[in-house]
């Protein structure tokens, strides 16, 4: 399980992240509810390895993830999708999802296996294996971006705002595919500000609020929490 315990991130004399506490259960996928600002991206890219906590833990199953080596971090199966997508776009898609297997390049075979279960994953992909990335549209590329951080075969996914500019269609296709990578065994943490989509597939969830974590509960529980109900879902 991740467990992460008083996370505290700061940039210079700016605490962006105030002993944060949350845990995601092995086969759970847990959302993360926060408006801009709140800390979501900072925690992420501490449990990826890319930016030092200031105080506290996070560990997977037992492993700290905060030892500053993202590669560590994704070898011990835990990989990230980040916001923005950072997709090379010049590259074609085959060499981009190619990129997010670089953890395992000594099993070529099981590269392609990767390879064969994100296009299973992904049916738009296969005919734009050539293409350039750049080339895709947004829904593709984020299809794209979340295909090359399955590609490391993570135990735990961590996504990014993946619904970021898509069309409502295009967000619940890729959230369908959130569940299915979630039922073939693989654990998410989801930052989203589309609580509504999120909180569709969630088993649980946490609201943050300027870098500390102010709400948690049961997928059942936040959809009827009056305060997510007027912050994030808008009725
Ligand atoms: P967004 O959805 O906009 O990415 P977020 O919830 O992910 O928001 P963060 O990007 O983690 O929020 O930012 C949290 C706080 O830390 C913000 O106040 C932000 O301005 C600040 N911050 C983020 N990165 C840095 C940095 N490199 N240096 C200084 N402050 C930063």
């Amino acid at each position: 399980m991740l467990e992460v315990r008083d996370l505290s991130v700061k940039y210079g004399n700016f605490t962006a992240l105030h002993g944060v506490n949350l845990t995601v259960n092995p086969g759970e996928i847990v959302v993360l509810l926060g408006a801009n600002g709140a800390g979501k991206s900072t925690l992420f890219r501490t449990l990826s390895g890319l930016q030092r906590p200031a105080g506290g833990s996070a560990t997977w199953n037992g492993t700290p993830l905060t030892g500053g080596k993202p590669e560590f971090n994704v070898s011990h199966g835990v990989a990230q999708c980040p916001e923005g997508r950072l997709l090379f776009p010049q590259l074609s898609v085959q060499k981009n999802l190619r990129l997010g297997a670089y953890v395992h390049r000594r099993d070529p075979a099981g590269t392609e296996q990767a390879l064969e279960h994100v296009y299973s994953l992904f049916p738009a992909l296969v005919q734009k294996k050539h293409d350039p990335a750049g080339s895709l549209s947004g829904g593709q590329q984020q299809m794209v971006a979340i295909g090359r951080a399955l590609m490391a075969r993570p135990q735990l996914l961590l996504l990014d705002e993946p619904s970021l500019g898509l069309a409502p269609l295009v967000v619940e296709q890729v959230f369908q595919v959130l569940q299915q990578i979630n039922q073939e065994g693989v654990s998410v943490l989801l930052a989203e500000q589309n609580a509504f989509a999120a909180l569709g597939i969630a088993h649980r969830g946490y609201v943050m609020e300027s870098g500390q974590i102010t709400l948690q509960g049961t997928q059942n529980e936040l959809m009827n929490d009056d305060r997510v109900r007027s912050a994030y879902l808008g009725v």
